[in-house]
């Protein structure tokens, strides 16, 4: 007897798990005949799933389908496989996207650190002009948050994740209605959304528009949730906040916008149009004249500078300058560009250069079997709730799940393989985000590799003066 497996989506086979959210599981899927490569959302069909479900991502599918801008992540197509086909496919809502192969924007950036004002700049001016395309498209996206912001091939940004949003303004008539869901995740949603009452739809975007260019600028969020609850927020009520880290050492011109995005009245707030305009945005970027290389060079400094670069990519004098993709070799083009090769998503594996879309990674001198015991003690004294998970082919695996500092939920996975190295058996260890914030999963991937059972046996980059 086969077991249930995942359909062919229009051509494409479904080849990794790449992330997942709260409802839905995300694959890397190919098609081997057209050498293409497409991301596939997979969101499970159980026969608890409610007509009101049904109908929510029916929306989402529906509004995504629609918009069509260089920063938003493509819709390709979509295919259902109903529940009286179990016996053969996992039923499930599919939808085909075009593949973020950058990975996660935030992923590249060092905690507390954020990137400069510069590629600040570069990527927060390609969010205004998604945002503004989807708004005059009457849509408000309604859940603005660092893990919706992915990387294309070339480094391009893409929104993504239509599964909060709504259409509040009607194309034709260009009649507008207020919204009433209270959505949203709570460092993210805008301070209106703590009443009952029906709020104004772009406003909430340009509040989440604003704790995104904090995020970029200070590689963290600036509070827990937007109300007296908060300390942060609290200070920031009062201005006692300007005083300090890290708010004081933002240019004047940025914290003049980001202050006009994060205006507590709605009506007060900047709209889109004033960001455009705010000096802050309107100078030439630096960036833009420069190559793929250059850009990708720029977004990870901070990582470099942390050093937390040279861990996930040690450089072993081995290194095959090859980027042979083990599993579909003649498939690694389509997500191997300068972009993506300077910012190392390839990594070194005991097999071949594998796509390893993640930097949260490092190499250890232990066999998988004497590693991983480590590292399950490592997480659970960070308080990370650990589960064995079956092995998949050579890799020992762990399910990892918890809440960061903000009490946002994240969950992932540990993968630690065999690497042989200099004649010595070593292990490669991946740690694979499903869902949460990527900044803390990245704090966390430095905790689990300072922590005193781990940090003895991490290999580092040999260049002299460095670590
Ligand atoms: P949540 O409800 O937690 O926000 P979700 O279930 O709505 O999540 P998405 O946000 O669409 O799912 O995707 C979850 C994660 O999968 C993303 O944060 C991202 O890391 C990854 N991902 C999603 N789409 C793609 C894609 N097209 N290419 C590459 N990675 C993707
Ligand atoms: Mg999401």
């Amino acid at each position: 007897m086969t077991s249930v497996k995942y359909p062919k989506v229009v051509g494409y086979d479904l080849v990794q798990q790449i992330g997942g959210g709260g409802f839905s599981k995300v694959f890397r899927a190919v098609n081997i005949q057209e050498h293409r490569v497409a991301a596939c959302k997979v969101i499970v069909l159980t026969p608890d799933t409610s007509e009101k479900d049904r109908k929510t991502i029916e929306k989402e599918m529906r509004i995504h389908a629609a918009l069509k801008h260089i920063n938003i992540l493509e819709f390709k197509d979509a295919v259902v496989v109903e529940l009286k086909h179990q016996q053969h496919f996992v039923p499930g809502f599919y939808m085909l996207l075009e593949l973020a192969a950058g990975g996660d924007l935030f992923d590249k950036i060092a905690p507390d650190i954020g990137v400069g004002d510069e590629v600040a700049h570069y990527y927060f001016n390609q969010l205004l002009a998604g945002m503004d395309y989807i708004h005059k498209e009457g849509v408000c996206h309604r859940d603005l948050k660092p893990e919706n912001l992915l990387l294309d091939v070339a480094g391009t940004l893409k929104i993504s994740d239509f599964g909060l949003s709504s259409v509040f303004k009607l194309k034709e008539t260009g009649r507008t209605r207020t919204l009433t869901e209270r959505c949203g995740s709570l460092p993210y949603v805008a301070p209106e959304l703590n009443s009952k009452r029906p709020y104004e739809a772009e406003p909430i975007d340009v509040w989440g528009v604003g704790v995104i260019l904090y995020t970029l600028l200070a590689g963290n969020t600036p509070w827990d949730e937007p109300t007296q609850h908060s300390v942060e927020f609290t200070r920031y009520l009062s201005g006692e906040i300007f005083q300090e880290q890290p708010w004081n050492r933002f240019s004047d011109a940025a914290l003049s916008l980001l202050q006009g995005l994060l205006t507590i009245d709605p009506h007060e707030r900047f709209t889109l149009e004033d960001a455009f305009q705010h000096p802050w945005c309107v100078r030439p970027s630096q960036l833009a004249q420069q190559g793929s290389a250059s850009l990708a060079q720029a977004l990870t400094q901070s990582l470099r500078t942390t050093g937390d670069l040279d861990l996930a990519s040690p450089n072993f004098n081995q290194r095959s300058e090859s980027t042979d993709d083990e599993d579909e070799p003649m498939l690694s083009a389509a997500h191997n560009t300068q972009f993506t090769q300077t910012l190392m998503l390839f990594s070194q594996t005991q097999s071949g250069t594998r796509y390893t879309p993640h930097l949260t990674r490092f190499y250890a001198s232990l066999p998988p079997d004497q590693l991983m015991p480590l590292v399950q003690s490592g997480l659970s004294s960070l308080g990370v709730t650990c589960r064995e998970a079956p092995p998949s082919s050579s890799a020992l695996r762990l399910r990892i799940g918890g809440q960061d500092a903000r009490k946002e939920t994240f969950r992932g996975w540990v993968e630690v393989e065999p690497f042989e190295y200099h004649g010595s058996h070593g292990s490669f260890c991946v740690m694979q985000k499903d869902s949460g914030n990527p900044i803390s999963w990245r704090q966390l991937w430095r905790a689990l590799i300072q922590c005193s059972l781990v940090e003895p046996h991490v290999l580092r980059k040999r260049v002299q003066g460095k670590h």
